[in-house]
């Protein structure tokens, strides 16, 4: 294939993983936002991260830094179209060439491995020196809402489509894997920006799932930037020492009443005695 077929087919492939996820954050993280902050807010108000409520026009902004940072997102594996059609990065393309249990394997040890990815080069962008040609564009929202989901900076952005095509460059990996990965990556953009805590309360103490992200544990980072840089799970920030002193109390403040729960209605005040 030469080179003008190469970058025509690294558009097109462009052009199709920038509109598919486009497509999934409209409608996950779109979705999130209708039901959470404009259906349910005050039905849900109980279950809200921090009671502050930003102004509209955040949303607006997030909205537009996230549609923007797809398309960053996508730049690596867009880079890595030559090193597909030459070979050097191996996708399986038949579902039935590997075993469901070798898929969910697969799956888990992907997800642990983007975590550490994350985890690192999240708490490395937070540095002073480079934070803010970096990072700050994500920082606008002190209390995000889903449409934050993909709010990335063209660096951001990058670093963090790299790790897809450079560990497709050591593993082949099954394509139906890779479409759990995605879907699953936009509920958790959509969960950890949601503003409201939706699991149950003992979701914190729990002795496994403790080492869950939450959308308590990520709006608390967007609170203050020092702590809580994991996103997937809470291990790399409980070893390293990064996680808030306050998540678990804060945690439970948040899931103090279950979601379906409706507060008491105002007693009303007793007649006067004649
Ligand atoms: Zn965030
Ligand atoms: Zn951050």
């Amino acid at each position: 294939m030469d080179d003008t077929n190469i970058v025509s087919e690294a558009l097109v492939n462009g052009g199709f993983f920038v509109g598919r996820t486009w497509l999934r954050y409209l409608v996950v993280c779109g979705g999130a936002f209708l039901l959470f902050w404009v259906a349910f807010a005050k039905r849900l108000k109980h279950r809200r991260c921090q009671q502050t409520i930003p102004e509209r026009r955040i949303q607006w902004i997030e909205l537009k830094n996230s549609l923007l940072g797809v398309i960053f997102f996508m730049i690596p594996s867009v880079l890595a179209t030559p090193l597909y059609l030459s070979g050097h990065i191996k996708l399986i393309l038949d579902p039935s060439a590997t075993s469901p249990w070798m898929i969910a394997l697969s799956f888990v040890l992907f997800i642990i491995g983007a975590d550490t990815w994350f985890y690192w080069t999240h708490r490395a962008m937070h540095d002073s020196r480079v934070y803010r040609f970096t990072h700050e564009l994500h920082h606008i929202s002190v209390q995000p809402s889903p449409l934050a989901g993909y709010a990335f900076s063209v660096f951001e952005g990058f670093v963090l489509g790299l790790y897809l095509p450079l560990v497709l460059l050591f593993v082949p990996i099954n394509r139906v894997m890779l479409w759990v990965f995605v879907f699953w990556f936009s509920f958790l953009e959509a969960y950890v920006h949601l503003g409201f805590e939706i699991l149950p309360r003992w979701v914190a103490r729990n002795p496994i799932s403790k080492y869950l992200g939450t959308a308590v544990f990520h709006d608390m980072h967007h609170e203050n930037g020092a702590y809580n840089f994991g996103v997937y799970f809470t291990w790399w920030d409980r070893m390293m020492g990064t996680i808030h002193p306050d998540y678990t109390q804060r945690y439970e403040q948040v899931t103090e009443h279950p979601l379906a729960w409706r507060p008491e209605p105002e007693a009303e005040a007793p007649a006067a005695s004649t």
